[in-house]
């Protein structure tokens, strides 16, 4: 038996939550998460949310300042709308409960982040995402139309493919759930709001969630994806076998920290930009990539030993905290780093409803592909954006919902064939470890057209493997992902493949610059079903 919603929500982060509250006061909700509530990569946002809040700011500023990091390829009409209806999500936010810092006359502490030109940040102190999680969360409990259904993970899109009743609308998903059962789940309009996918890559800030599962699950369904070439790196994430995904903030190089590189010590930010450690992000991002190429080291240090154990104790607390958990005491030596990947640019494309090209779908937050960003995220856009897209799209969805949109009562159930439980786990250990090393090597911060070229061909294999594995045995949550970052890896391949310039994110030393006459678009892929 299907468990049928109005709204049916892939996702319970920022972007997830922000369209349930909204929507639950149009109809029934149902929240697939697919591990805990909470699990994605709003609870590990640091840094804060930006927003037009203080007299000496503007919205055009703060427009300028998103189109600049975007490198032009931002859609300008959605940087508008996300600037512009931020401060007023913002302030639902704090009426919802959650807290910010503020200073001593009430006011906002806003902060500033690399490539804001003003003080915008909203923070909640280091750990923002946390408290918004927090928030939004709490207020769900007090609604009787939303329904959370945690360890459940959405498989792929149902679509009706009958022409004559409803032209190929989605009509929501078969999920695994943690018994092992595959459930059919159906909505009158079905959301993706699942986050980004970090994990296609040896290194990433995202936690294990983060597998590209709404893209791979779009892609799949023959949804339009755009921009996957542009994926943000972060200069620095702990080098560590056991520390999976722990953020070293880029305030420590704000403050003094040296890169070095792990053979011999030597510094050499110097030699890639004049503002050495204190160059964009990016551009550190890429010198230390080159160095580790260069030098065949694992990782680089950052030394912020000159600093003093008090000063490092009470500026960087949890930072210090952390590393010392893992037996680095970044007092006495300096902390292994290598750069992850953050935060994913591209996605499902969708409009200013958060609608995508399939009827019956949206996309909203990390998956969707707005066009807010372009081919680089401004810091602190993408909670704001999560916030913004997740209020909008149930405007979009309720006028929907109100011309009639039936809910299908006949819809086939998950059909097993004749998979067996699996006696080769091999396959996926092995895959899992491959693809994501093959991303971190040919298809990471620094490409070249014949790594793009050896990364499809073994891809193609890969991506047959794993098809075959996925039909001969019963489905588990593991194949389910790898299957996902096999997909993801693919669209992120065949997109940087198009894009014949270095622009944003996405650089190639087959064509280092910038081309305005002829790249000045989205690359926008689409699979024939
Ligand atoms: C370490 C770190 C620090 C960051 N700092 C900042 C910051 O300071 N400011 C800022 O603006 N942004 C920051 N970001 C980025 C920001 O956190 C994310 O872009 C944003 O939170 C994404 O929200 P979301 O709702 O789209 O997805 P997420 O918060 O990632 O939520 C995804 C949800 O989808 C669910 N899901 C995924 N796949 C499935 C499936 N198959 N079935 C069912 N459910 C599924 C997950 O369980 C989860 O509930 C940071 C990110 C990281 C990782």
């Amino acid at each position: 038996m299907a468990r049928s919603f109005d709204f049916l929500v892939m996702g319970g982060g920022v972007a997830g939550l922000s369209f349930a509250l909204e929507a639950a006061k149009h109809g029934t909700v149902g929240v697939l998460t697919k591990r805990s509530r909470s699990e994605g990569n709003t609870v590990y946002a640091q840094g804060g949310i930006a927003a037009v809040l203080s007299a000496d700011d503007t919205f055009e500023r703060h427009v300028e300042d998103t189109i600049v990091a975007g490198a032009g390829l931002n859609r300008r009409e959605i940087v508008e709308i996300t600037v512009r209806e931020g401060p007023d999500r913002l302030k639902a936010l704090v009426a919802m409960g959650a807290e910010f810092n503020r200073r001593d006359n009430g006011e906002f502490d806003l902060t500033r982040e690399g490539g804001h030109s003003k003080r915008r940040i909203v923070h909640a102190g280091d750990v923002t995402g946390k408290e918004v999680e927090r928030a939004m969360l709490a207020a769900c409990d007090e609604s009787k139309n939303i329904a959370f259904f945690t360890d459940a993970t959405a498989i792929d899109l149902i679509r009706d493919r009958g022409p004559s009743i409803g032209g190929g609308r989605v009509q929501g998903v078969y999920v695994l759930r943690d018994s092992g059962a595959i459930e059919t789940f159906v909505g009158k309009v079905t959301v993706l709001a699942t986050g980004g996918a970090g994990k296609v890559y040896l290194y990433t800030s995202n936690p294990d969630v983060a597998t590209g599962d709404g893209v791979a699950m779009a892609y799949r369904a023959g949804a339009r994806i755009a921009n996957m070439e542009f994926y943000q790196f972060h200069p620095t994430c702990l080098f560590h076998p056991d520390a999976k995904s722990f953020l070293i903030s880029e305030a420590l190089r704000g403050e003094g920290g040296k890169l070095r590189l792990r053979s011999t010590g030597e510094r050499f930010m110097q030699r890639y930009h004049p503002l050495a450690e204190l160059a964009p992000r990016d551009v550190v991002a890429r010198a230390i990539d080159a160095e580790m190429k260069r030098t065949g080291d694992e990782c680089v240090l950052l030394d912020m030993t000159h600093l003093g154990k008090a000063y490092l104790v009470e500026r960087f607390p949890t930072i210090y905290a952390t590393c010392r958990e893992f037996t680095v005491d970044m007092a006495v030596q300096p902390i292994p780093v290598v750069p992850a990947a953050h935060y994913m640019c591209g996605g499902v494309v969708s409009d200013e409803h958060g609608r995508t090209s399939l009827p019956g779908l949206y996309a909203i937050g990390e998956v969707a592909c707005t066009g807010l960003h372009g081919a680089n995220r401004l810091a602190s856009n993408s909670l704001l954006e999560g916030l913004v897209f997740g209020h909008r799209a149930v405007a979009g969805a309720v006028a929907e919902v109100q011309t009639g949109v039936k809910l299908p009562t006949d819809l086939p159930e998950w059909d097993p064939g004749s998979a067996v439980p699996s006696d080769e786990m091999v396959v996926i250990s092995q895959n899992w470890e491959e693809i994501r090393r093959l991303m971190w090597n040919y298809v990471g911060i620094v490409r070249t057209g014949k790594r793009l070229d050896r990364a499809r061909r073994r891809l193609d294999m890969l991506r047959e493997e794993i098809r075959d594995y996925y039909w001969r045995y019963q489905v588990t949550r593991d194949v389910i992902e790898l299957r996902n970052i096999a997909d993801v890896a693919h669209v992120i391949v065949e997109c940087a493949s198009r894009r014949k310039e270095s622009r944003g994110l996405h650089y190639t030393l087959d064509y280092p610059e910038i081309d305005d006459h002829n790249w000045l678009h989205e690359t926008v892929i689409a699979r024939a079903v």
